[in-house]
């Protein structure tokens, strides 16, 4: 409604700006055909004329010379206004074309920040909503432990490991959330990164989850590939694709990490025997808040869907790409490209 508003005010400006160039020619050019006309159809010289310099001068009788002079008065008058009336009907056929047209380019104008808008208050409402959920659980649990005269040390200890537990995922969710909202990926300085030393880093950091569920990293980098690129930024991507490898595949599996380069891009594959996803839901992995098949993933492991969205927002800094091919019940495969260092 609000954009529906500004829409029309801004068509109202287009079309004021318009409307006013066009009456300020439209004055100009009758001002100019009235001074034409006028100097065309004189009513009062026009039998002041002679043949020639030397010829005799006309001697014509008054009565015919006060028709004449009402002729071309009248000639005059009719010619002004038939001039009028057609810019007056001029600028009526622009009032109604420049009107459509304002509108539509006003509405052009304002929809990607219309867009933008939306964007900005559908990530409000999932952000508040995934906040909500931890800090009710917080509440109802304390509430009942507060109602109960004869709490334990131990019942307390309980409640205070679980209230922990939702901190924890308090933390991991508001520290993404303002990694989202930064989106200062590839603002850094970015350096000459060697893709093999970045995906050891990732690897590390997921290791003790990775140790949780015996699972095992095979890595296959034959040459030596350079990218420039925000160092930090690319760990952070490599370990949220190697998190998910781990969390939503089977315990004792292999995860497999590929890198090569093409003529002008690095190119990652990370290949795992997990749960996988259909194919509808693999186009919307990358969208904020988006978990496939929420009951599945949920028991998998307690992410809020934003991982992924973060990841794409760190390869789109580096002019990448990043996709998955997947398979339900066989695996997945995330595929990041990376453009080579020049
Ligand atoms: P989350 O924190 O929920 O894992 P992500 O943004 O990292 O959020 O992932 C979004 C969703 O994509 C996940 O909820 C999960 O359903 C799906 N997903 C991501 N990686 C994999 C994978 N390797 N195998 C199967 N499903 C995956």
């Amino acid at each position: 409604m609000t954009f529906h508003k500004s829409s029309l005010r801004l068509a109202s400006l287009y079309l004021g700006i318009i409307m006013f160039i066009s009456i300020f020619f439209s004055l100009n050019v009758y001002q100019q055909a009235v001074q034409e006309l006028e100097r065309g159809i004189r009513p009062d010289v026009i039998f002041q004329g002679q043949i020639g310099t030397s010829g005799p001068k006309f001697q014509i009788q008054p009565q015919a010379r006060q028709a004449w002079r009402q002729d071309a008065s009248t000639r005059l008058h009719d010619a002004k206004d038939n001039v009028r009336n057609r810019l007056i009907f001029t600028n009526l056929v622009i009032l109604v074309g420049a009107g459509i047209l304002s509108y539509y380019l006003a509405s052009r104008t304002l929809r990607p920040i219309e867009e933008a808008h939306e964007a900005q208050s559908r990530f409000t409402a999932d952000a508040s909503h995934e906040l909500r959920t931890p800090i009710a659980a917080m509440q109802t649990e304390i509430e009942v432990a507060l109602m109960n005269p004869k709490l334990t040390l131990g019942q307390s200890k309980k409640l205070l490991q679980s209230n922990l537990e939702e901190l924890a995922k308090l933390t991991a969710l508001t520290t993404g959330l303002l990694k989202l909202a930064q989106n200062e990926y590839g603002s850094q300085e970015m350096s000459q990164v060697d893709l093999k030393e970045v995906i050891q880093r990732a690897v590390e950091r997921v290791q003790p989850a990775a140790k949780v569920k015996d699972v095992t990293f095979v890595t296959r980098i034959t040459e030596q590939i350079v990218v420039q690129a925000d160092r930090e930024g690319i760990v952070d991507m490599f370990v949220t694709i190697l998190d998910n490898a781990i969390k939503y595949g089977p315990e004792k599996s292999e995860v497999t990490i590929l890198a090569a380069a093409d003529r002008k891009n690095a190119v990652i594959q990370i290949e795992d025997k997990g749960i996988g996803m259909k194919a509808n839901e693999a186009e919307h992995i990358f969208e904020r808040f988006y978990r496939a098949d929420s009951a599945r993933s949920k028991q998998q492991g307690n992410g809020y869907g934003i991982g992924l969205s973060i990841a794409k927002q760190i390869v789109d800094a580096h002019d990448g790409t990043i996709t998955v091919q997947s398979k339900s019940g066989k695996g997945s495969t995330f595929t990041v490209t990376l453009p080579l260092s020049a």
